[in-house]
């Protein structure tokens, strides 16, 4: 039975205790984090959130406290009354911040029994990481789950202050709405009501956010809840946080000038300063230089178009292929990376020919590998190779004497993304990324529409509220490929941590995208219809971002994991193991709602 609580009141933290305390009584309540008994004298280290601190029970301070302690088990829920003493010089503890000074139990009082937990409460725990989400509310009590979602709230609370000191207002929008256009697919909950029907869970506010500017709120945030029911990868869940923010009448800076010094107010919690402005780079030259379209900045090797050169050189590397349209990207290793011929082979075969050009086995796209010396180019000569062009390639890529260069191919696409994947192994293979770092990037002017061959149309590449930069108008009817959004995203060391555009605020524009986009006339009057007229009343020219909350906290965390700063998250399965959902749910339950279940095979 738990002993009654109702006559004791909490007087500090455990983990609060200082030199300052000595002398006065407290009452601390915490778990039991160990217990050691030392020939009669009973050592208890209390712990709360704040953390631990040392209680001891002598008998001859109280017979009762000490025979009490004795009970006491690892999690036990405990009060201790009792007298702060300071710890003699021998037996301080200077890796506790409360390792100077112990509690004498006067009273201790056991509020609740606990069950030998499935693994100890301590950072470094071997235990799997589906026995740990069962058992979350153990392994939240972890110092380190402590300090993260501690982190995270800091996080939040500084932007809130952020966006509040800037008139920015809070502003809740549904969960149970229409479906979102955010390219993945929606979850479902089907109407009780209206059987038939469904309301789908947002993939986020957008269109509410932008109906918020018509409603004249000018400017919004939201620390929003999304969801999208997309497979998921180890860096993503099926419902995450954003703070979701929109603004009428922006100036062609606005977005930059609001978002940076939130970003670096965000890093400034865990001391690290990051200069203004942001570097900027259009889409295509993020491509283009660094393969991807969020390059990680805290190495540079840059990707060099070396197509003009492979097609004089004189050697025969990819038959055919530069003729029909292929180019050749180099990549330069530095000579000090210390590269060994056989990790270069293992490379070709491993990563490019295996993983990176899936494909390709048995073709002719190799990845060419030069080392910048004496002996490569007395060896290119003899297969007939020019000398001059080779050192012009040489000095075009930037490769110093003994650097390597890989020269690949990309048949693939015009703009293929496989010399970035090498890139950034190779960055993380020769130790180039300096892990310290961050390095935030925008990256802009994203094409507004691709094109899917396999169903013969255009997606939006965003979503489809993304304005066009005026300059491509012209191209909509002509060229829709090649028309520009203003949008951008933000990226931090090769994450993108946020994205978000100018919007169209013209009703006929509006219609006009969702033609583009192959929705009939009927299609675009069920899904947006109460949209487009919306904007026909009035609309202000707006634009917003939203930033992704969780991936930002587990950065400034340090950790790898989005499930180590969030409380109760999913598993790549999207389950939740700790409440055993999703669940299956009574028939009459389901016949309520009027849908049939069909149960899988
Ligand atoms: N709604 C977009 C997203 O969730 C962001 C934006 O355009 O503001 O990615």
């Amino acid at each position: 039975m738990a002993e009654k609580t109702q006559d004791l009141a909490r007087t500090h933290y455990c983990g609060a205790l200082r030199e300052a305390q000595v002398g006065e009584t407290v009452t601390l309540m915490g778990w039991a984090d160990t217990r050691r008994d030392l020939g009669g004298v009973v050592f208890i280290d209390l712990r709360d959130r704040e953390g631990l601190c040392q209680v001891v029970a002598r008998p001859e301070v109280s017979a009762e406290a000490h025979a009490k302690a004795d009970r006491v088990r690892g999690e036990y829920v405990i009060a201790v009354r009792g007298k702060v003493s300071a710890r003699s010089a021998e037996t301080q503890n200077p890796k506790l911040a409360t390792g100077g000074v112990e509690v004498l139990a006067d009273e201790i009082r056991i509020l609740s029994e606990a069950r030998t937990p499935p693994f100890p409460i301590e950072d470094d725990v071997a235990t799997s990481e589906d026995i740990r989400l069962k058992y979350r509310y153990l392994d939240l009590r972890r110092p380190k789950m402590q300090r993260n979602i501690r982190l995270r709230h800091r996080l939040t609370m500084e932007i809130r202050r952020y966006l509040d000191e800037l008139g920015f207002l809070e502003i809740e929008t549904p969960f149970l709405t229409k479906s979102t256009p955010e390219g993945a697919r929606d979850y479902l909950v089907p109407s009780r009501v209206h059987h038939g029907q469904f309301y789908a869970l947002p993939q986020s506010p957008q269109i509410f956010k932008q109906i918020l500017m018509v409603g004249g709120f000018d400017k919004y945030f939201q620390v929003a809840r999304c969801f999208r029911d997309e497979d998921l990868r180890a860096d993503r869940q099926p419902e995450f946080t954003q703070v979701d923010i929109e603004m009428s009448f922006p100036g062609p800076e606005s977005i930059f000038e609001l978002i940076e010094p939130l970003y670096q107010r965000a890093l400034a919690l865990i001391g690290v300063t990051v200069e203004r402005p942001f570097p900027r780079l259009p889409y295509a030259v993020a491509l283009e230089r660094y393969g991807s379209d969020k390059p990680d900045l805290r190495f540079e090797m840059p990707i060099t178009d070396v197509t003009d050169e492979m097609k004089v050189l004189g050697l025969d590397t990819f038959p055919g292929l530069i003729e029909n349209g292929a180019r050749c990207r180099a990549l330069v290793l530095p000579a000090s990376g210390g590269i060994s011929g056989t990790r270069l082979r293992k490379i070709n075969e491993e990563l490019w020919l295996g993983r990176i050009v899936p494909d390709s086995r048995g073709s002719k796209r190799n990845l060419l590998t030069l080392k910048n010396t004496d002996e490569t180019i007395a060896n290119l000569v003899k297969k007939g190779a020019s000398e001059e062009v080779f050192r012009k390639l040489l000095a075009k890529v930037g490769a110093a004497k003994d650097d390597t260069v890989l020269v690949g191919t990309d048949a693939v696409g015009p703009l293929s993304m496989a010399m970035g994947i090498l890139r950034l192994e190779m960055g993380k293979e020769l130790k180039l990324i300096d892990e310290k770092a961050f390095r935030f990037l925008w990256v802009t002017d994203f094409p507004l529409f691709e094109y899917d061959a396999a169903a013969k149309r255009f997606f939006s590449v965003n979503h489809p509220f993304t304005a066009a930069l005026e300059e491509d108008l012209h191209l909509l009817d002509s060229e829709p490929g090649k028309v520009r959004a203003k949008a951008y995203d933000i990226v931090l060391n090769g994450l993108e941590v946020g994205g978000g555009s100018f919007r169209i605020h013209d009703s006929a524009l509006q219609a006009k995208i969702f033609k583009l986009l192959s929705l009939s006339d009927e299609e675009t009057r069920e899904r947006f219809g109460f949209f487009i007229e919306a904007l026909q009343y009035g609309t202000p020219p707006h634009g917003g971002i939203a930033l992704g909350l969780d991936r930002l906290a587990m950065i400034l965390a340090g950790e790898q994991s989005l499930r180590d700063v969030i409380a109760f998250p999913k598993t790549a399965s999207a389950s939740d193991l700790m409440s055993g959902s999703p669940s299956p749910v009574p028939d009459d339950q389901i016949a309520e709602l009027g849908v049939l279940v069909v149960k899988k095979t």
